[in-house]
């Protein structure tokens, strides 16, 4: 092999790529009329899925808690797949089963009929039900029926028995948006119905963390405790989707994991709610404020430094607690890493997609990474994401394409007119991260092609250090030049 010169000025990372547009010969310009998907009446390739998901996941992190889905089983079905596959842990979820018969006379019956199957089958404490397209479409009453199946279930089993089984109904039509607002509508859902008294403070800070993997759930967990507070979190799915495989304490079997319904009433005493993403559980937060007069911080995820040092500086005056020595020097092992790795990460171009929070907390750490956002997509439409990511890019004099509720399809064509060095998004990424030749850094709720993923957090210091070495590594591993080696 033939090693390059390196000439003595160095090598710029404008010469270590080779550009590669059109990418192949087979490459067939598309239509550029159809490219965005503002102009498409179809989406390609979407970055979301469908609202009931994010309810669905939502419920589970509650303890002793099943979803009920008033729909078609597919509705279920897929998530439970979804579920499945990213996290290798089985989801109970209940479902209504509609047929064709359901969409002309209404899912009265089944409704009726199914939550009396399952409480007297599972003993759940709680069902989340959860709409889907169908039932509402047909404009089934879920109040009225809720109400009905309460009546069923006391006439059956006895009125301490039925009270037992708390039901909170979650809206979520899925033509009316995605799973990131199937979880928010959920986070408010339950503090509606449960949290609806406030009696004696306890001292605790409420923590609504998002569409987080149990790795992150862990992690915020462990800077609470370093920092002494207590809280309740909302939903806590660490050790319901990574649950110990040990032999069931109860049949029916539940995860030990899961937010205590009593828990969720208590929410109403605690000193504040601390929405880690502004989008999944932001209307949890401000549903607590305007009722019981808690202080909601809304956002932003804590990934990177500046993010983590805000979310450890709003637990510090919600609390009255400093921030202990133990996660200074987190910071300062988070900040080390940063500057041994700067080299490989400074002025590489990037690209961002994924849920709008997610991709927030990334876009802000890349840029203290030194790298440059050239896209970022969000396949949730939001108000705010355009602004939050102005804000964050500004301070660093960037000025990347931003894609608000847009597709992959678009997203990918963008990119392929534009140099990337390094893609960061979830597993639906892969064939645009193959097709462009650069590497693909796993990130977000969606990662099913990998494992372990759901184990490490990228939030806090600590997973800001995980982050950054997947980051490094993956530039690294992927024709890195040889002759540059000497720099690691
Ligand atoms: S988009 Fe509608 S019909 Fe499709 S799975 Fe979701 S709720 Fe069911």
């Amino acid at each position: 092999m033939q090693v390059k010169e390196i000439p003595a000025e160095g090598i710029t990372y404008d010469q270590l790529k080779i550009e590669k547009i059109p990418l192949s010969d087979e490459y067939i310009e598309r239509d550029p009329s159809l490219v965005p998907a503002a102009n498409r009446a179809v989406v390609i390739n979407p970055c979301r899925t469908c609202m009931p998901l994010g309810a669905m996941f939502a419920t589970l992190g509650v303890h002793k808690a099943i979803p009920f889905v008033q729909g078609a089983q597919g509705c279920t079905t897929y998530v439970r797949y979804t579920f499945c596959r990213i996290f290798k842990e089985p989801a109970a979820i209940a479902n209504a089963s509609f047929h064709e018969d359901t969409a002309v006379f209404g899912g009265w019956k089944n409704f009726i009929q199914g939550i009396r199957n399952l409480v007297v089958r599972y003993w759940p404490e709680l069902i989340g039900v959860v709409t889907t397209c169908a039932s509402e479409i047909i404009g089934d009453d879920m109040v009225s029926y809720i109400k009905a199946a309460k009546k069923k279930l006391a006439e059956e089993l006895g009125e301490e028995k039925a009270a037992a089984v708390k039901i909170v109904l979650i809206s979520t039509p899925s033509f009316a948006g995605s799973h990131v607002v199937g979880y928010d509508r959920a986070a408010r859902a339950f503090v509606e119905t449960l949290a609806v008294e406030k009696t004696a403070p306890n001292n605790k800070v409420n923590i609504i963390p998002g569409m987080l993997n149990p790795g992150d759930i862990r992690e915020i967990k462990h800077l609470l405790k370093v920092m002494g507070i207590d809280s309740i979190i909302l939903f806590d799915i660490a050790d319901v989707f990574d649950t110990p495989l040990r032999p069931p304490a109860t049949i029916p079997y539940y995860p030990k994991g899961g937010t205590p319904v009593a828990d969720i009433a208590d929410m109403a005493n605690s000193l504040g709610t601390v929405a880690l993403c502004p989008h999944e559980g932001g209307l949890g937060a401000r549903y607590l404020e305007r009722k019981f007069g808690l202080r909601a911080v809304v956002g932003p995820p804590p990934v990177g430094v500046r993010h983590t040092d805000m979310f450890l500086q709003n637990l510090s005056e919600l609390t009255g607690r400093p921030v202990p020595e133990e996660l200074l020097d987190e910071r300062g092992r988070l900040l080390d890493f940063m500057a041994d790795t700067f080299h490989h990460t400074m002025m590489k171009k990037v690209a961002v997609f994924g849920d709008p929070d997610i991709v927030v907390g990334v876009t802000r750490f890349v840029c203290e990474l030194g790298m440059e956002p050239v896209a970022v997509l969000s396949g949730t439409p939001s108000k705010t994401f355009p602004q939050e990511i102005e804000n964050i890019v500004r301070e660093y004099n960037f000025a990347p394409q931003v894609f608000n509720g847009s597709d992959l399809f678009e997203f990918e064509e963008y990119l392929k007119k534009t140099r990337v060095d390094l893609i960061l998004g979830n597993s639906k990424g892969v064939d645009i991260a193959r097709e462009l030749e650069v590497p693909l850094v796993r990130v977000g709720l969606f990662v099913y092609d990998r494992v372990g993923y759901q184990k490490r957090p990228v939030v806090g210091y600590r997973g800001g250090e995980f982050l950054l070495a997947d980051i490094v590594n993956s530039l690294l591993d992927y024709k890195y030049p040889d002759d540059r080696t000497q720099q690691l």
